[in-house]
This record gives C-alpha cells, sequence and structure tokens, in this order.
C-alpha cells in the first residue's frame, strides 16, 4: 500500500475503564492494526485486549447490518420504517393500556457519553418514566451509591497516575488489576519495583497477590469484617487522625463504638486470615504518608456491597487520606464508559450529573429543557425490572447493547422474565443470547464508526473518534433514538455528537466546561469541569466533601445471602480474566485471543479436588440451587480449601448460571462473589 492510503485514528480503548489511548490503523477503508497512543492513563501502553482485540469484531461478518422482526418465531430483514414504525406503535400501545412504568430501556456502558445522554432522554420524554438504567447495576453501582453517601461523589477521588506514582502503600482490596485493569496493573508493579508496598486483600493468589508485601486471602464476602479490624487496630494504635475527623467528619463515636467489637481475633476468624498479618497491614497503611485504596469488584459485588464500599471510605478517613495527593479511595470501574452511562443519567434515580430525579427543581428544570412533562415516580433498577417482569409488570423493554442473558446471575429467572416480556427490543452490534428474544433487533455502530467521548475510571473526558464507516443499513445509535423519539411525538435531532455534548454541559453543572472543542485543543478534563475554562478536577474532596462533612457510615459485618452447607459445601466466587472482556461479544472475534484462551475453568483447591478425586485438567459437573454446567477444572492453590472460582467469559461454562441474584439493600446489586456449589467428576 502506499503511505497515503493509510491514517491513524487517535480513540479511545473500548475495554475497560483504565481509558487508554490508542491509535487505528486503517488501510482501506478496514482497521488492520491498533497501537499504543500517549495519554494520561496509558502513557503509550496497551495491554492484549486493546492490541489485539480492538478491531477484528468492528469489521466480524457477524455484525447485524439490517434491521430485523420476528416474525413467526423467525427474523426476517426489515426497513428502518417497518422496525422503527413498530417499535413506535407497540411502545405507545403498552404505554396506554399498562401505563409508561410499564416500559423499561437499559443504556450501554460500552457505548459513548452521547449514545448515554440520548438514550436516557429517550426513556424519559417518550417512554415517560424513570425505569432506565445500565450495567453499572451489576458492577458498580454499590460504589456509585456508597461513595455517594459517604463523601457526596460516587466517584474515584484520585488519578491514575497520582496513586500510581506518588504512594508509599497501597493497600488493593478486591481487584484483579493486572487482568482486569493490566495497564493500571503495570503501573502498580513499577510502583513496587521502585520501593511502594504492596498490601493485597484478595481471596485468591492472583499475580498481584504473589507480588504483595501483605497478602491476605480472605473468605469472599467478609469485607466490611475486615475493615471494622482494620479501624479497630487503627484506633487501638492511636494512629487515627483526629484533627481531621473532628474538623471534615461526622459519625466517628457511632463508627468507633462499632469497631471496638471487631478484635484482629475475631475479625481473623470470620475472614480466616492471620491476625497478626492484619495487625501489619493496618500500622503499614495507617504510618504511611501516602497511601491510596484501591478496590474493584471484589468490595461491590455481594448483598452488602454497599456496605463494604462504605467500608473503604470510613477507613480513609481515619486516618484523614481523602483529598490529599497518594491517597484517596479509588474504584476501579470496569467497562470503558461505565462512569460515563451513570454520569448522563441512565439510572432510575438520577438525571446526568447525579441530580436527583425525585428533586421538584430537577425535574422543573429538565422538563424547561427538553419541553416535556415528566413522571416523578420512582424508577427500577435494572435487578428490578427483572424480578418485575417475572411478576408480570413490565410489558415493553429496550436493551441498548447489554446481553444480560449471559451477564446477569441466575440466568434461569433472567430467561423466565424475557419470555415474559411483551415487547423486547434489542439495539446490538452482534445477534447476541438476548438479541435472540427479542421482537425487533436494530443494528447499531461500534465505537470505530462513531464521533463522541468516553469517561474513564478517574472521570477523565476523552475522545472516540469515528476511524470507518457504517456497514450494510447499520445507523449512529443516537440517530435511532432520534428516529425512535420523533415517531413517538418528540420531534428530536442533533447534527452531531458535539452538539449533544453541548446540551450535556448546559444542563449538568459537574460537565459545564466540557467541550468537544476543548478536548480537541488537547486538553484533558476530569469532572467536575463546572465553566468553560476550568481545569478539571484531579483530586477531589481537598477542601471539603462534594457532600460537606465526610460521613462515617456505622457498618456491621452480615454474611453473605447464602452460605456453603451440607448439600453444597463449596463457596464459589467468581471474577474475569485477562484475555477476555466479559460476554467476549468483541474479544471472543479476535482470532488470536481465542488461540490462547477459549473456554471455561474452574478453579479448586487441591484439597478438595483429592477429596472429590478429580485431577488437574478433568471435567467436572457444577451445580448450584439454580443451575448446573459441565467444565474443566484447574487444581491448585489459587483458592482456598473450599473455595472455588469461575468466570463467566464462556458459553460454554457460564458461572451465571449457578450465581445468586440476591440485591443489595442500597443499590441492588447482585451477589456474584458468593454462592454455594457442589463439584462432581464428569
Ligand atoms: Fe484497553 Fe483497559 Fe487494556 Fe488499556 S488496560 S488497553 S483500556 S483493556
Amino acid at each position: 500500500y502506499r503511505v497515503w492510503e493509510t491514517k491513524k485514528v487517535t480513540t479511545t480503548c473500548p475495554h475497560c475503564a483504565t481509558g487508554c489511548q490508542m491509535n487505528l490503523i486503517v488501510k482501506k477503508g478496514k482497521i488492520v492494526a491498533v497501537e499504543g497512543a500517549p495519554g494520561p492513563a496509558n502513557e503509550g501502553q496497551l495491554c492484549v485486549k486493546g492490541r489485539f482485540g480492538s478491531h477484528d469484531f468492528v469489521h466480524s461478518p457477524d455484525r447485524l447490518k439490517h434491521p430485523l422482526i420476528k416474525k413467526n418465531g423467525k427474523f426476517e430483514q426489515a426497513t428502518w420504517d417497518e422496525a422503527l414504525d413498530l417499535i413506535a406503535s407497540k411502545m405507545t400501545e403498552l404505554k396506554k393500556k399498562y401505563g409508561p412504568n410499564s416500559l423499561a430501556g437499559f443504556s450501554c456502558s460500552r457505548a459513548p457519553n452521547e449514545d448515554n445522554y440520548v438514550m436516557q432522554k429517550m426513556v424519559r420524554t417518550v417512554f415517560e418514566t424513570n425505569n432506565v438504567d445500565n450495567c453499572a447495576r451489576v458492577c458498580h453501582s454499590a460504589t456509585v451509591a456508597g461513595l455517594a453517601i459517604t463523601l457526596g461523589s460516587g466517584a474515584m477521588t484520585n488519578t491514575i497516575k497520582d496513586i500510581t506514582e506518588e504512594p508509599e502503600v497501597m493497600l488493593i482490596v478486591g481487584s484483579n488489576t493486572t487482568e482486569a485493569h493490566p495497564v493500571i496493573g503495570s503501573r502498580i508493579r513499577r510502583a513496587k519495583q521502585n520501593g511502594c508496598k504492596l498490601i493485597v486483600v484478595d481471596p485468591r493468589e492472583t499475580t498481584l497477590a504473589e507480588e504483595a508485601d501483605i497478602h491476605l486471602k480472605i473468605r469472599p464476602g467478609t469485607n466490611v469484617a475486615f475493615a471494622n479490624g482494620i479501624m479497630n487496630i487503627i484506633i487501638s494504635e492511636g494512629l487515627e487522625d483526629k484533627e481531621y475527623i473532628a474538623a471534615r467528619t461526622e459519625g466517628y463515636d457511632e463508627i468507633k463504638k462499632i469497631v471496638a467489637e471487631y478484635t484482629p481475633e475475631k475479625v481473623a476468624a470470620i475472614c480466616r486470615i492471620d491476625a497478626d498479618a492484619l495487625r501489619e497491614a493496618a500500622i503499614m497503611y495507617a504510618k504511611a504518608e501516602k497511601a491510596p485504596i484501591i478496590y474493584c469488584l471484589g468490595v461491590t459485588e455481594h448483598s452488602t456491597g454497599t456496605e463494604g464500599v462504605m467500608s473503604m471510605s470510613n477507613i480513609a478517613m481515619l486516618v484523614g487520606k481523602i483529598g490529599k495527593a497518594g491517597c484517596g479511595v479509588n474504584p476501579l470501574r470496569g467497562q470503558n464508559n461505565v462512569q460515563g452511562a451513570c454520569d448522563m443519567g441512565c439510572l432510575p434515580t438520577d438525571f446526568p450529573g447525579y441530580q436527583k430525579a425525585n428533586k421538584p427543581e430537577v425535574i422543573s428544570k429538565f422538563e424547561k429543557a427538553w419541553g416535556v412533562s415528566l413522571s416523578s415516580s420512582k424508577g427500577l433498577t435494572s435487578t428490578e425490572v427483572f424480578v418485575a417482569a417475572n411478576e408480570g409488570k413490565i410489558k415493553g423493554l429496550y436493551i441498548f447493547g447489554e446481553d444480560p442473558i449471559v451477564t446477569d446471575p441466575d440466568t434461569g429467572h433472567v430467561n423466565n422474565a424475557l419470555n415474559n416480556i411483551e415487547f423486547l427490543v434489542v439495539q446490538e452490534l452482534f445477534m447476541t443470547e438476548t438479541a435472540a428474544y427479542a421482537d425487533v433487533i436494530l443494528p447499531g455502530a461500534s465505537y470505530a464508526q462513531k464521533e463522541g467521548t468516553f469517561s474513564n475510571t478517574e472521570r477523565r473526558v476523552q475522545r472516540v473518534r469515528k476511524a470507518v464507516e457504517l456497514e450494510g443499513e447499520q445507523r449512529l445509535d443516537t440517530d435511532i433514538f432520534c428516529d425512535l423519539m420523533t415517531r413517538m411525538g418528540y420531534p428530536a435531532h442533533y447534527d452531531s455528537a458535539s452538539d449533544i455534548m453541548d446540551e450535556v454541559a448546559r444542563l449538568t453543572p459537574s460537565f459545564g466546561g466540557i467541550s468537544f472543542e476543548r478536548l480537541d485543543r488537547g486538553e484533558s478534563l476530569q469532572w467536575p469541569c463546572t465553566y468553560s475554562d476550568h481545569p478539571g478536577t484531579p483530586i477531589m474532596h481537598c477542601e471539603v466533601f462534594s457532600r460537606g462533612l465526610g460521613y462515617f457510615y456505622p457498618a456491621v459485618y452480615k454474611p453473605a445471602a447464602e452460605l456453603p452447607d451440607e448439600e453444597y459445601p463449596i463457596l464459589l466466587n467468581t471474577g474475569r480474566m485477562l484475555y477476555h472482556y466479559n460476554t467476549r461479544a468483541m474479544t471472543g472475534r479476535s482470532p488470536g485471543i481465542n488461540i490462547i484462551s477459549n473456554s471455561s475453568y474452574i478453579e479448586i483447591n487441591y484439597k478438595d479436588a483429592q477429596k472429590l478425586g478429580i485431577g488437574n485438567h478433568d471435567r467436572v459437573k457444577v451445580y448450584s440451587r439454580r443451575g448446573e454446567l459441565e467444565t474443566e477444572a484447574l487444581v491448585g492453590r489459587k483458592v482456598n480449601e473450599g473455595e472455588s472460582f469461575m468466570t463467566f467469559h464462556f458459553p460454554d461454562g457460564n458461572a451465571n448460571k449457578l450465581t445468586n441474584a440476591a440485591l443489595d439493600e442500597f443499590a441492588r446489586i447482585p451477589e456474584y462473589k458468593v454462592c454455594a456449589i457442589k463439584i462432581e467428576k464428569a
């Protein structure tokens, strides 16, 4: 090829929320390679998913190219007019017959902010309900709720650079960073090589745990006890920051009383760890001048996930480590734009920028801006939508870029819910397992075919740029939403993604200063960014917490909803692995990645394997009260005796057939990380 036939388009990785910058190399209208580009989080690095899993899927022959309507149980190709007219008439009919709250929409945390903004606007203006959510519900909704309650803002407090370059100690809880956020993982390893001490709290011997100075191999589901134990030791040793507590927080007396009961020995028994190691960890963290808490789904995906998150802020406030460089409470968000989907108001409780959907002044602000009457009734979370659908209360559902039949816990109950829904629309890149249930399927655009922005885990808004054209009859997702809104009586149109961001900025104080113009000039902006020359906010809660005083939430340890017993004696914990991303809709279409990793497995402790007569790589059957599957056993010491681990990446053994849909009281996040199973040789 001649040089002039090649172009490089700088964009943001579509996988995890690290937000690595990358160049898509385009030849003759196709992406042929991906290379790292300098960005604040990645400094030119990419992991295997970014480098090899970001382009094959864009041009995959499996991509949907035409709208499809199901007739007599089979999908038939349809025109856009036929598909959108049918959706408009069915949704209008259901709304009239059963009321607006019989409709719901799930937005896509892999899609840009602009798509998410317009999706929630569509649900609120033409479906006339607050039943809108995104997959943060099943990963970090506990973070959004928990950090909002304790600090006033449900987001990472510091920056990736800050927490990986400044600290003397890192306290990493429930995060397999090297596999789930590999570029952050490599920065942590670099910090370790430069002398930073690592305390890793994880039920598994992950690569990071192996490198840790202290590894607390905690029993899954005991985070609150662990946190209270750490606080007990800090207070007993007189290492709490009395001045900070007095000046900047409230609720200390109550939490002090509670944690007094969590002696190291009691906590060691609950968490099945060594009391002296717990003591050493607490003192090491408290004494360090700069020490961030970094956490992930090992904290959030529990029936007590929100209390687990609030326990992380309790620890950090106790030692005055919020609002300072090299410190803070730092959730690593999962999907590339799960932060942004929440920021854009794809939440039943919040309009864009976490403006509360139950506040009359917020409702009237959006009514005035959008020129409609808006619902003030409480919306349902996505997990509650499935419960309501099983009860016959949800009749119409619009799913944009999510595959809940694979990703949600207890596949059986999601299956029943989808069968119960009268009219299901799925807007997707591929024919997914959820799309197979749809009445209408609409072919959307991939990240490489559109303009927009993603917000990464550190609240940094970064550009997504179009590299290649749409194929067949694929349309931009925002155009599909606007067309449907227009057909349902609310004329909607945007000339560009930049116009959508301008509307977001007008209506959302924390995004008030963000525009494509600034981002394309090379500015790097983290919200809150409230006016046109605001520099953005790398570290939050510096002078004052977003809620005023930081709040010590009085968290008490409660066991997981389902624990091993005689019938199901082994605890199953679930998570991610390096090579694949969630349902593998994208990474599973990379031949190179599939050669390395293409099938499911369960990690079992060697002592359990001996008792059960199971050898390494044997086929095993796994049962829970909700389902069963067959997979390959990986026998070793990675998990403790009586525990096991699976991912949900692989259709030949999706852990979500087994997991428990028990929900957290605050955020309604399910308990993916603990359920009871039995294993036998196949
Ligand atoms: Fe993409 Fe995350 Fe890998 Fe970076 S670390 S290249 S954002 S998957």
